[in-house]
């Protein structure tokens, strides 16, 4: 097993924009991390990088504390698993784990413990005569991750392996790499879109962005702690609600109410700005009449219009309309080229207790934790909270 230490590494494709542009990022033995993003972000171009099928551009690739540049990919003894894994259909489960130690020219029982070996740790044994195509999913992935257990791979490389299955084997996938990544202790670098995926699989989560590295944290504080508005747009099911807003001495007017920002993180370099945008994670509203009366005053309640409810069981989602006059958001749309139109509407979503009892075309009064609102420069994208 080992380290991975990316430093400075650029890929260029002809004298175009980079596809990579001076990530540096350093992954610990045994970790697992998600590298994420939009389509064309530059996540598979990073993979295939550690795995030495890209050239690197400049910057220096590390692996176990050695400089890979130069090497070619079977010097690198990574272990990539793809889409459809890979696996040989004629030959047998056993086989198919043995595959590399056969190359290797390995002796029979040096290979019948090795496979054993693996089968053990993946719960295989009674499938090894078995061929894939007898195989479900599950399994067939447990497969092509013996044959990286059996070359004793230095660390394994995914690139989005599960996109091509449907949604319920999906899930179960997702628990199973997490569960043998776990067990195995291997370091682990995975590339998906899917930010279930992301939020669920890793230690650690990279999110890349016209490839450049936004933001490298667990899971959570990207949640809790977005860097900048394009990680806090991306990460999180119902997006993120972003609202105009404008300062006056420490209060933030917004459409939904007065936020007082005195004594937050972050209030100081509020100052001298006038124009920002704030961001409210659907499930940072309540419905007020279900809020406890000791925690209202820490927060704001309002009365809005509701458009359209959604029920999904344990909770549902309402749009409610709001006010921003069409000149502050020209305003907003000129300083902010890090938001999208879609992100610039003028209804919020809101994610409230399912028992509440919302009507479509009634208001309603809502409550909103100004605790947790955060508030970002639009000219930037920078979260000044
Ligand atoms: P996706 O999720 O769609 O696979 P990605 O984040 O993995 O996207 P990459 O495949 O790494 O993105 O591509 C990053 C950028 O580099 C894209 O703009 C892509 O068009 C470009 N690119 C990738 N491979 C090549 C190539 N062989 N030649 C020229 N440009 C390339």
């Amino acid at each position: 097993m080992a380290s991975i230490e990316m430093r400075n590494i650029v890929k260029k494709y002809g004298d175009g924009f980079p596809a990579v542009n001076d990530v540096s990022l350093d992954i610990a033995d045994g970790e697992f991390v998600i590298l994420v993003g939009p389509s064309g972000c530059g996540k598979s171009t990073l993979l295939r990088m550690i795995v030495g099928l890209e050239d690197i551009t400049s910057g220096d690739m590390v692996i176990g504390g050695k400089r890979v540049n130069d090497k070619a990919p079977r010097d690198r003894n990574l272990s990539m698993v793809f889409q459809n894994y890979a696996l040989y259909p004629h030959l047998s489960v056993f086989e198919n784990i043995a595959f590399p130690l056969r190359l290797a020219k390995l002796p029979d029982d040096e290979v019948r413990r090795r496979v054993n070996e693996a089968a053990d740790v993946l719960e295989l044994h009674e499938h090894l005569e078995r061929k894939p195509a007898n195989l479900s999913g599950g399994q067939r992935q447990r497969v092509a991750m013996g044959r990286a257990i059996v070359r004793q791979a230095e660390a394994f490389l995914f690139d989005e392996p599960l996109s091509n299955l449907d949604a319920k084997l999906r899930g179960q996938m997702r628990t199973e790499i997490s569960r043998l990544q776990r067990r195995l202790g291997i370091t682990t670098v995975y590339v998906t879109h899917d930010q279930t995926e992301a939020m669920t699989l890793g230690d650690r989560v990279a999110v890349l962005r016209k490839g450049v590295l936004q933001q490298v944290a667990s899971p959570r504080e990207l949640y809790e702690q977005p860097v900048n508005l394009f990680v806090a747009g991306f990460i999180g099911s119902p997006p993120m609600n972003f609202l105009p807003a404008t300062l006056d001495g420490t209060r933030l007017s917004t459409p939904f109410g007065p936020i007082d920002m005195a004594g937050r993180k972050g209030a100081e370099k509020l100052q001298g700005k006038e124009l920002l945008l704030v961001g409210i994670r659907p499930e940072y509203f309540e419905d007020a009449s279900l809020v406890d009366p000791a925690k209202r005053d820490v927060g704001t309640t309002f009365r809005a219009p509701v458009d359209v409810t959604e029920w999904l069981g344990d909770q549902q989602y309402a749009y409610i309309p709001f006010e921003a006059p069409e000149a502050v958001r020209t305003q907003l749309r000129d300083l902010s080229r890090e938001l999208d139109s879609d992100q610039l509407r003028t209804q919020a979503i809101v994610s409230i207790d399912a028992t509440s009892r919302l009507r479509e075309g009634r208001e309603a009064e809502f409550w909103l934790d100004t605790r947790k609102v955060h508030v970002f420069d639009p000219a930037t994208g920078e979260n000044l909270t």
